[in-house]
Formats: structure tokens, sequence, C-alpha cells
């Protein structure tokens, strides 16, 4: 049964994460959003210290973004493993700040992919790899099983040919998790992922696109023309069963969407907690001694916008502890993506309004997170998406059923 508390083995993770958040982001986290595109190279520095933390063995299983190092521990029973710490790591990067959290080096949303879908020999072989992740192309967004990229067997290898948008550390990362079709004609199905390293000839960085928010982040445009990658970097098998559905890709959703919902909770209790301590310059001071009728209407929000992180939070909590202990979360992964992406552009544009021109002005970073948050209710499935997902698994009815 989940207890939630937050285990004491996972609270290292948490104060760590937490420093590098206030000490690490916070101070550069207007310079990266003002200068888009520029290479946040404090960050180098910070990948080469989780490194040796983890080389030294005195990382927890799990390093402070957690999202590399995603095999569950060994513990036998109910376990909290790194699907856990990679949340509650997560939730602190991104209260320090959210586009510099995905852009610290080995710690892409395709290491996720890499952990949910691979084989044990390759996750020790890409275990070291900065992995982004592209599934949406021009014709294919939401709908993720109309994607027209290919690959195709020749030899020992894989050739890729298509187009991908809007891949996050596309430029930087230093290899591509790519969902291709093996064979268009045979459905979703044959979807799989490949692993793409950087430099490979035929995979090219077309643009980089400008952005509302998560501007410390790139976002990348690849075009993959005969690119040839050696056969083992199909992720899993590349068998595939027409009358099944592309389980085996989608799999990866079920470890991502809560990192993301996590995210979103970073972002919206950093704009709750500065918010709270801008008001209370104009008097407003929380109690929850006070009675309804006591309390002025400003705290009544603040109240509500709290109780509905807290949902928010612990739905997070409930979808990553679900995953370490191996029980399917595919619905509960999304109840938290939905419900953390709405609630965070909620409280961070509530922020910006309770605090008025300190909220609206660029001396607080009350606007800059309220820009940030929109994404987290876009990427890896929108707000509608993960609710036609849920209402899917409640209902029983299949995405032919319910479109
Ligand atoms: C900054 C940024 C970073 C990104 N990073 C990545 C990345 O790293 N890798 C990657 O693969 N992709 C990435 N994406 C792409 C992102 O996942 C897609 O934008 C998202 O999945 C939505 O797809 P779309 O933009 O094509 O919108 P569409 O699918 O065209 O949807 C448009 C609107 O219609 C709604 N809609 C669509 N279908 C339905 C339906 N059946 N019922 C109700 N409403 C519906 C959607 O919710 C949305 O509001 C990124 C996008 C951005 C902007």
């Amino acid at each position: 049964m989940i207890n939630l508390e937050i285990p004491k083995k996972l609270k290292p993770i948490i104060a760590q994460a937490n420093m590098v958040g206030a000490n690490v982001f916070r101070p550069i986290s207007r310079k990266y959003d003002t200068a888009e595109h520029a290479y946040p190279k404090e960050l180098d520095m910070l990948a080469a210290l989780m490194d040796g933390i983890n080389d030294s063995g005195k990382g927890s299983g799990a390093s402070a973004g957690g999202l590399a190092q995603a095999d569950a521990s060994k513990e036998e029973g109910v376990r909290n493993g790194a699907n856990m710490a990679t949340v509650l790591g997560m939730v602190e990067l991104c209260w320090g700040d959210c586009g510099l959290a995905l852009t610290i080096p080995r710690q892409g949303l395709g290491n996720a992919a890499i952990a949910a879908v691979a084989t044990p020999e390759q996750k020790k072989r890409f275990g070291k790899v900065w992995a982004a992740m592209a599934i949406t192309e021009p014709g294919a967004g939401s709908d993720s099983a109309a994607i027209r990229t290919t690959a195709t067997l020749d030899g020992d290898e894989w050739v890729i040919n298509g187009e991908k948008i809007f891949v996050t550390a596309g430029e930087r990362a230093n290899a591509v998790v790519v969902w291709a079709s093996l064979d268009l004609s045979a459905g979703r199905a044959t979807i799989k992922s490949f692993v793409v390293p950087k430099g490979t000839p035929g995979m090219q960085v077309v643009r980089l696109d400008k952005k509302l928010g998560i501007r410390a982040s790139d976002t990348a445009t690849l075009s993959f023309n005969d690119c040839r990658i050696p056969k083992d970097n199909i992720l899993g098998s590349a068998e595939f069963d027409t009358k099944k559905s592309f389980a085996g890709v989608m799999k990866t959703f079920d470890n991502t969407r809560p990192v993301v919902a996590a995210m979103a909770i970073g972002v919206a209790r950093a704009s709750l907690e500065l918010a709270t301590k801008i008001l209370a310059k104009a008097n407003v001071h929380p109690d929850y001694a006070k009675s309804a009728t006591e309390m002025s209407a400003i705290e009544d929000e603040l109240y509500r916008l709290e109780a509905e992180l807290e949902a928010a939070r612990l739905l997070t909590l409930k979808a990553a502890w679900m995953a370490d202990n191996r029980i399917p979360n595919s619905m509960e992964a999304s109840m938290a993506k939905a419900k953390a992406g709405r609630v965070a552009n909620e409280i961070t544009l509530r922020c910006v309004e309770l605090c008025g021109p300190i909220g609206y002005g660029e001396t607080e970073l009350l606007e800059k997170w309220a820009r940030d948050s929109k994404i987290l209710d876009i990427f890896e499935g929108t707000q509608q998406i993960q609710m036609l997902i849920v209402a899917r698994r409640l209902l029983g009815k299949t995405s032919a059923d319910l479109r």
C-alpha cells in the first residue's frame, strides 16, 4: 500500500535538487530566459558533479533529476525506486528553473524512454548518453500513431527517413530517441524507438524555435535523410504484432508523464511561495487558525491554490509509486499530468494577478514562471489528450471507440 510520507532514503535527493534549484538555477534564470539559445555553460559543472556522485556510489540510485537512472531499487516488497526519486528531484529542480532543468546534460526525456523500453544490455550501453526524445512530426502531434518517419533494415543497419519537430534538447543532447515505423502499411504496432547518436550522417538540425517560455531549453526541428544506425540501436525488440497497439513505445509515457507533472508542481510551488512572500509585505498573512468569516478574499484564494497544488502532488506521487512497483499506471500517469498541468497554469497566472504590477514585471520571476508553465500542459500529451485517456480507461473504451 502507498505511504505518502516522503521516504527517508530519498530526502537527500530532494535536498540536493533543492540546493541546485536555489544556488545554480535561480541566479542564472533570467539570464538564459533573455538570452534564448545561448548554452548555459554553468550546467556542465553540475553534470560533472552529478556524474561524480553517481560513479562514487554515493548517489542513491537516481541522480537529482534522476531521469538517467530509472532502474527501480532492488528492495523486495513495496518500493520507492527511481521513478519516485526522479519525480521528487524534478519538483525541486523546476522550483529552481524548469527550462534549465530540461537542459541538464544526461537528464533528457529520451533517457526516460531508454529506461522504459531498453534491454538490460542497452540500458548499460546508453547509460551515460544524454538523450532527447523525438516523437512529434508536422503531421503527428497528439495523434502519435500518425507518424510517417520510417526505419528500414538494410543489412546490419537501420535506415531512418523523416522529419521531427519540437525536439527538446534536440541540438544539445548527444543522442536522440526517434519514433519510427517499420512498416507504414501495417499500422501503429510497427512503431518502435531508435537511438540515433549525435553526428550520425543524415541527421541534421534544421532550425531552433523561439518560444513563449522555457527559453533556456533548446527546441529543435530535425531531419533524417538515409540516416544509418546500428541494428542493435532499436530499443527493445523489432518484433511486432499488428493485432496489438503500440504498447511498447507507449510505455515511455507511463514513466515520463509523472515527471512532467512533477515539473509543473515545481513551477507552481515556486510561484505560490513567492506570491505569498510578496503579499506578506502588503499585510496578507495566511493563518489556518482563522475562521472562514475572518479570512480575506486573498487568503481564501491562497488556500484554494495550495489545495489544488497538493491534489496534483499526491496524484503524481501515486503515479510514480505505481511505476516503481510495476503496477500498470497509464490512467494515473495521465490523471497526474492533466491535473498538474492545469493547476500549474492556473496557479502561476493567478500569482501574477494577485501580485499586481510586481507580478507582471520583470524584477521578479512570477511572469516568467507563468510563461514557463504553459508548455507543461502541452508536451508529453496535452490536457485534452490526458482527459481522453482517462475517459477511455474509466469507460473501458479503445482509442477507436473514443477519439
Ligand atoms: C516547447 C515544446 C517542446 C516540445 N518537446 C517535445 C519533445 O521533446 N519531443 C516530442 O516528440 N514532442 C515535443 N513537443 C511536441 C508536443 O508534445 C506537441 O506539441 C503536443 O503533443 C501537441 O501536439 P500538436 O502541437 O501537434 O497539437 P495538435 O495535436 O494539433 O492539437 C492541437 C489542439 O487540439 C487538441 N486536440 C487534439 N486532438 C484532440 C482530441 N482528440 N480531442 C480533444 N482535443 C484534441 C489538443 O489538445 C491541442 O489543444 C514539444 C512542443 C513544444 C511546444
